[in-house]
């Protein structure tokens, strides 16, 4: 069947067609037949040289060939135990080995899960209720971080969902990134009260938005200052900026860390972590409850420890970033020579073209906001109809992976090059 069929009947069973929302765009999305490498395939017989990548957790491209045979091998001795195994020693060590911050760790399903309860963890610690989360920052789809969240929640136009009770929020407080003066005053008007800042330390989930010059050791000393817990939220750039992450490049250690996406090497994962003296705090050792049916899965676990020994290997990450400048810059020569109004964010192997009206920087959420989506989506279509996927969203993230060639980017930018400036305004419906 072609995708259009698939899309009709899917929609019949699942709300939209998807499982979730930001896969729907109009007039419906391509299913998926295979994927490889670079590409993925759609039942249409299409291919697409896709910098989606499921939205971030397949650093090495799709199927890698390496990871296929550990999950095969691990799959053979059965894929769920509900017993502790070793693979989970060797997985927690690599984090704790590339991440200083973290001494101890515990693995769920996904980054929801995770950050849902590193942030249960900092209040149980602190004994105090409020947290500080920033404008636009994605933390998963559970009820206490929805408020102007970025990704599908964005791109749909309703930051607060409807189920949400407001007293289930109004200990969520929400401040603008890149403005350390805005935090401090919100720290200090709730003095004693706020027990962590979460924050994404580079803005994922409205397009990649990174931190300006010292914003970051900035947050760090305010928050050490107010005695608060910092907790970055790298389920985008964990083992992507670098094997440690933001926190390596950027230099800025938090107290706690929520891993996610490329720790499970495309199979389901989440990861907090910090130093033991809180996470000793986490059941059964402490009284901070947490657990889960499929948590440390010796396939998700298997899959995300090869994976980061893959990228350990001599300038894996050097060569992620080095293509996402190659980007960068090639997209920036297209604005500069077609006087295209347009911003171009990103760092390392994150980018985004941003249809930023004046051509203005993207520094924050109100900024993203003021792009253009509808034109967004309509290159998003032209793209796509010239073999290159991206995600069908201005609000999320453009990612290059280590399957992706020199020829793959060259390509692309061509792509962008022919397109870019001839960007239909009308609506699809
Ligand atoms: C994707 C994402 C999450 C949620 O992870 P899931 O595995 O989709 O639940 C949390 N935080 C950030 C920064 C993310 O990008």
């Amino acid at each position: 069947m072609k995708s259009e069929e698939l899309y009709e009947l899917a929609s019949k069973y699942m709300p939209g067609g998807v499982s979730s929302p930001v896969r729907a765009y109009k007039p419906y999305p391509f299913f998926t037949s295979h994927a490889r490498g670079s590409r993925i395939y759609d039942v249409d017989g299409r291919d697409y040289i896709d910098y989606c990548l499921a939205y971030g957790p397949l650093v090495l491209g799709h199927a890698n060939e390496e990871v296929k045979e550990a999950v095969s091998e691990q799959i053979e001795r059965g894929w769920l135990y509900g017993t502790p195994h070793e693979k989970e020693i060797e997985l927690a060590k690599k984090v704790i080995t590339h991440y200083p911050s973290i001494e101890m760790v515990r693995f769920v399903n996904s980054g929801s899960e995770a950050t849902m309860a590193g942030i249960r963890l900092a209040r149980g610690f602190t004994e105090r209720n409020k947290i500080i989360k920033i404008e636009g920052g994605f933390h998963g789809a559970h009820d206490g971080v929805l408020v102007k969240a970025g990704s599908g929640a964005t791109t749909w136009g309703i930051p607060d969902s409807q189920g949400v009770p407001e007293d289930l929020v109004r200990n969520t407080l929400q401040v603008p990134f890149n403005d350390a003066g805005l935090l401090t005053e919100v720290l200090a008007k709730n003095q004693g009260e706020v027990a962590a800042v979460i924050i994404e330390p580079v803005m994922g989930n409205v397009g990649p938005i990174p931190p300006e010059d010292n914003y970051l050791s900035e947050v760090r000393r305010i928050t050490k200052e107010h005695e608060v817990l910092l907790i970055f939220d790298e389920v985008i750039t964990g083992f992507r900026l670098a094997l440690g992450g933001a926190q390596e490049f950027y230099g800025v250690s938090p107290d706690l860390t929520i891993l996610g996406k490329i720790a499970g090497g495309g199979f389901p994962i989440g990861i907090f972590g910090g130093k033991s003296e809180i996470m000793e705090m986490v059941s059964p050792l402490g009284s901070v409850y947490q657990a889960g049916t499929f948590s440390g899965n010796p396939v998700s676990i298997t899959a995300g420890a090869k994976t980061i020994e893959i990228l350990e290997r001599e300038g894996v990450p050097q060569r992620l970033n080095e293509l996402g400048d190659n980007m960068r810059t090639a997209l920036r020569d297209i604005i500069h020579d077609t006087g295209f109004k347009g911003y171009v964010s990103g760092v390392g192997s994150m980018f985004k073209l941003f249809f930023s009206p004046s051509g203005k920087p993207i520094r924050n959420y109100a900024d993203a906001l003021n792009c253009d989506k509808t034109k967004y989506l309509s290159f998003f279509r032209t793209m796509l109809s010239a073999g290159v996927f991206l995600p069908p969203s201005q609000f999320e993230t453009n990612f290059i992976s280590f399957a992706h060639t020199g020829e793959d980017i060259e390509k692309t930018v061509e792509v962008y090059k022919e397109n870019v400036s001839n960007v239909s305004t009308k609506v699809v419906k």
